[in-house]
């Protein structure tokens, strides 16, 4: 049965806690420019990891459904291709406005769902707008290349054309930018998109199509299914799917990789982190302690550009105390209070797994400076948080070193050189992103060049890069060779077209050549 989003919205932030208790909304797909309930009795429940209220229910769509998905994606992808660039354009400059309208509604659902803070949740749904506005570019950005007279009569140039139907599986920690990242770049190009959306926090994704066929793109050109494996393994083995955007964990992100890469397929897989913070002594302490706090702790360690790792290069490991008092001053509450500094983590698996890392952390010989495990915040005591937790002397065999701890954990380790700390990171697997503080240009610049991370910061810690640059991760955090967004992203949603033309008056009589064609 077709479904109003609009009512699906003021349920799943709005309505009564105990009315969506009683009768939590299932989330719909989006086919064909309807919403619609899923078929399939097989459920998720969207759990509001302050409370543990359940706010709606994710279905596990049927591979009919899924099939509708990618042949509605299908059927509106010749039009849509042959619509012009400047409509297909404005449609993204209208849906950025209403992004803009609706910022403190999205943001409230991404609040409930996920569980960040409301300041956090709108700089969630203002990053991904940001490409919404860059997307409203595309004329430019899409332009092909021109060679004139490349031989005699000759002229060759290059267009980028829309691949066709192309899918993104999204993570749970951005339930807005990362969407984002995807479809609008997409479908600007001139393809259609099935999105599935992290079955942990699906909201956003539907709100923001729903902001997408209000701006009129036009039916199916967007298409939502929810789910997860198999769901995720029928994209990767869809033959009218063309491409496939990832972003996610390295045991899903590989999977996804290698099992659609051997269908054929395009994939951009950005997956999980551990970045480093290297702190020079003769750093400015006060921002740079306030940078470390800020990236370590901030959506509770929940970002893939979170600073989890800080190594203090000799005398600065003095400042591991006034980085405990700064962590200690965070107020952890539920997203939606005013005063939070961090809300809680996505899951009581995670809040486990992420205690357990600690734990071993500590069995495995480091000290732990501040521990927030047993916190309890009142009027919100079934909620998953951590408080802020500081585990210092980590060395590089230990655990929770190796692992990705996504929560709020703040490891110290210590170096005797700049040389020794960037042999550290280079070790690490991961190389999304790393981080510099020091007030000397010729350290910074030693760092920007010798070390291997997708995305350096120099004297901030580690940035999402804005949409005219790409999201640069490197070695275990990227898998592809195409990033998201910025050019690169452009380049992903298109492939290139050469033409060689020859218009000339053509001399007669002049015989066949078999020989190989040589410009001349
Ligand atoms: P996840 O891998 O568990 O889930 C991501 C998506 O993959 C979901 O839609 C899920 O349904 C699907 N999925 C999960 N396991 C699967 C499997 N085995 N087979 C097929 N599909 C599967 O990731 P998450 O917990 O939602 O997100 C956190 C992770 O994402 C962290 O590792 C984080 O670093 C990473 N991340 C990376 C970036 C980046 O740009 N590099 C950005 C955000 C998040």
């Amino acid at each position: 049965k077709a479904v109003r989003p609009q009512i699906f919205a003021r349920f799943s932030t709005v309505a009564e806690p105990s009315s969506r208790q009683h009768n939590p909304p299932r989330v719909p797909n989006l086919i064909g420019g309807a919403f619609v309930d899923s078929q399939s009795s097989e459920s998720i429940d969207v759990i509001n990891p302050a409370t543990q209220e359940v706010v709606s229910r994710v279905p596990l769509t049927t591979n009919e459904e899924f099939r509708a998905a990618v042949s509605a994606a299908k059927q509106a992808f010749p039009s849509w291709r042959n619509t012009p660039i400047t409509t297909r354009q404005r449609i993204m400059l209208k849906l950025q406005e209403l992004i803009r309208r609706d910022t403190d509604k999205l943001a409230l659902n991404i609040t409930t769902e996920q569980g960040k803070t409301l300041k956090d949740a709108h700089g969630d749904v203002f990053r991904g707008l940001e490409v919404v506005e860059h997307a409203c570019g595309m004329a430019t950005l899409q332009m092909g290349e021109y060679a004139p007279n490349v031989s005699n009569g000759i002229d060759t140039f290059s267009i980028r054309e829309p691949l066709g139907v192309c899918a993104g599986i999204c993570p749970f920690n951005f339930p807005a930018m990362i969407p984002l990242w995807m479809f609008p770049v997409a479908v600007t190009c001139g393809n259609t998109f099935v999105l599935k959306p992290s079955e942990k926090d699906p909201g956003a994704s539907i709100m923001l199509a729903e902001l997408a066929m209000e701006a009129g793109l036009p039916k199916g050109v967007l298409n939502i299914v929810h789910g997860t494996h198999d769901t995720v393994n029928a994209i990767c083995d869809d033959d009218d799917i063309r491409a496939i955007s990832f972003v996610g964990s390295n045991v899903a992100g590989m999977h996804i990789y290698s099992r659609a890469s051997a269908k054929g397929k395009r994939v951009q897989s950005n997956m999980g982190a551990k970045n480093h913070g290297i702190v020079l002594p003769d750093a400015n302490i006060d921002a740079t302690l306030n940078a470390l706090v800020a990236a370590g702790f901030g959506a509770a360690g929940q970002r893939c550009m979170a600073l989890s790792t800080v190594v203090f290069v000799g005398d600065s490991k003095s400042w591991e105390d006034k980085l405990v008092e700064r962590a200690k001053a965070l107020k952890v509450s539920a997203g939606i209070e005013p005063d939070a500094d961090l809300g809680p983590v996505i899951s009581k698996q995670a809040k486990e797994r992420v205690c357990r890392l600690v734990q071993s952390g500590v069995e495995s010989g480091a000290r732990l400076l501040l521990d927030g495990r047993n916190i309890v915040v009142p009027g919100y005591e079934d909620g998953n948080f951590i408080g802020p937790t500081i585990l210092a002397d980590v060395t590089a065999d230990m655990e929770c070193y190796k692992e990705e701890i996504f929560g709020p954990v703040l490891l110290c380790m210590q170096a005797g050189s700049l040389e020794e700390a960037i042999n550290i990171v280079n070790k690490n697997k991961y190389g999304n992103g790393a981080a510099i503080f020091t007030s000397s240009g010729a350290a910074a610049r030693k760092f920007q060049t010798e070390i291997e991370a997708g995305q350096v910061g120099i004297n901030v810690p580690i940035p999402v890069p804005l949409p005219f640059f790409s999201f640069t991760g490197s070695k275990a955090s990227f898998a592809g060779d195409l990033n998201f967004y910025g050019k690169a992203g452009v380049n992903f949603y298109t492939q290139i077209k050469t033409v060689t033309q020859q218009w000339k008056d053509l001399p007669g009589g002049s015989g066949v050549s078999l020989a190989m064609p040589t410009s001349q």
